[in-house]
């Protein structure tokens, strides 16, 4: 296996990083600390872990508990809810309790802003019920009170043996920290410029922090990094560096991402660059949903991600060709869709039922040109009739042609052949 790390530039510690990486991946991956999470491990050997976070009031119970029912049947593996009052606070055990009733299983990780030492010492029940305490070393306190209230939260998770999440953010550096990197860099004879020294204050933000924690009694294999902003390079270019320096887990991803589009490209271009250089332990697409939009969308974002960049598989995937002057009905974008939706929506059943099933590839194409070759490409193609061609859909299993469709039942008749197939192919769970 080759190494894609440029060896002549790199220093001892990253050379030693380097030598640390996991062989198991499909490229040369970062050796971290693994860290246990409830029931979900991060990092080390681990696969790369799916998260999100709620965006109701965490002091509605019912709204957040489904909320959180949804996201993790989407197959987030982790969850994070806002913990920023005393009734928050309060409504985390009561969340918990809910979820363990409808049998969600998924750890719940507080996000903690200020006065998190307070509601953690307050509320033991929260302290408790939470997987991880998320904190933001920018937010933790200010003056004196800062060192005071950051060793507080880290002694309440010796206390109750949780792992801790240092998550230094651009938009809330620790400013006495920027301005004494600011001083520094003046002395320098070669200064570096304003974005350097930022990165480095965000980077350094982190480390003393989770040094700090170290102090306290936090074992490593307790504590995960970030180092969050909102621009694709410098994302790329911090986590670079953060990930040479350090051995804790990591979690990528691009803060305030945006909506839509924007926020799916720009999450993707910054993790899909760090996933292939083997950075990061456990991931999260910070997307603005659009109205009415569910908030799982950011899941099958980061799900998709991972699964096309041959990371992890979590459902079948449809290829689809983008249709062209050659297929001038919307059949075959329709049937795409329906394939795909039906195979996410019978998913939390095959998984129950069926080892492996989420490998199962489809595809889906417009017409003869390509439409035969990437059907046989997949365990299951269809190859749809372009405009002029016979109305004829030629269906490819395990790369040999088995049945032709007409008519006008071919999207069911086409769902049925994939019902067949999975039953047939994948075995049993026990
Ligand atoms: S398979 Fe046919 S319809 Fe689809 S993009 Fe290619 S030429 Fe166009």
């Amino acid at each position: 296996m080759s190494n894609h790390w440029c060896m002549a530039t790199r220093f001892p510690s990253e050379l030693a990083a380097i030598d640390r990486m996991s062989a198991s991946f499909p490229f040369p991956r970062r050796r971290s600390i693994g860290v246990r999470i409830g029931n979900v491990h991060v990092g080390g050997d681990a696969p790369i872990a799916v998260q999100s976070m709620t965006n109701t009031d965490t002091a509605d119970v019912a709204a957040t508990a489904k909320q959180v029912a949804e996201l993790a049947r989407a197959g987030s593996e982790l969850v994070r809810i806002t913990v920023n009052t005393l009734d928050a606070a309060r409504a985390v055990p009561r969340i918990r309790e809910k979820l363990d009733m409808m049998g969600v299983g998924v750890p719940l990780i507080g996000d903690f802003h200020y006065n998190g030492h307070q509601l953690l010492q307050d509320v033991p029940a929260a302290a408790q019920a939470l997987a991880k305490y998320r904190i933001n070393p920018g937010n933790v306190g200010f003056g004196k009170k800062r060192d005071t209230q950051f060793a507080s939260i880290v002694e309440l998770a010796l206390k109750y043996e949780k792992p801790v999440r240092i998550g230094a953010n651009w938009g809330s550096l620790d400013q006495s920290l920027l301005a004494s990197l600011m001083d520094e860099n003046r002395a320098r004879s070669e200064p570096w410029d304003a974005a350097h020294v930022a990165r480095e204050a965000l980077i350094r933000s982190a480390l003393d922090s989770s040094a700090r924690a170290e102090e306290l009694g936090l074992p490593r294999d307790r504590i995960i990094l970030s180092c969050k902003v909102s621009g694709v390079q410098e994302l790329i270019a911090v986590y670079r560096d953060l990930a040479a320096r350090c051995d804790y887990a990591l979690h990528l991803g691009l803060t305030e991402a945006g909506m839509g589009s924007k926020g799916i490209v720009a999450s993707s271009a910054a993790l899909a660059v760090l996933l292939q250089e083997g950075i990061g332990d456990t991931i999260r697409i910070s997307l603005t949903p659009e109205p009415g939009q569910s908030r799982t969308q950011e899941v099958i974002v980061a799900q998709e991600l991972l699964q096309t960049m041959g990371l992890r598989a979590f459902t079948p995937l449809v290829t689809a060709c983008p249709g062209c002057g050659r297929t001038t009905s919307s059949f075959f974008q329709e049937l795409a869709q329906t394939v795909q939706r039906h195979v996410r929506a019978k998913m939390p059943e095959w998984r129950m039922k069926y080892d492996g099933v989420e490998n199962l590839t489809l595809a889906v194409m417009g017409c003869v040109v390509n439409g035969p070759g990437e059907s046989r490409h997949a365990d299951i193609g269809i190859s749809l009739p372009g405009t002029g061609e016979a109305p004829a859909a030629p269906v490819f299993i395990d790369g040999k042609k088995a049945i032709t469709l007409r008519g006008e039942n071919i999207a069911q008749e086409f769902v049925g052949i994939v019902e067949d197939y999975v039953a047939k192919k994948y075995a049993a769970r026990g």
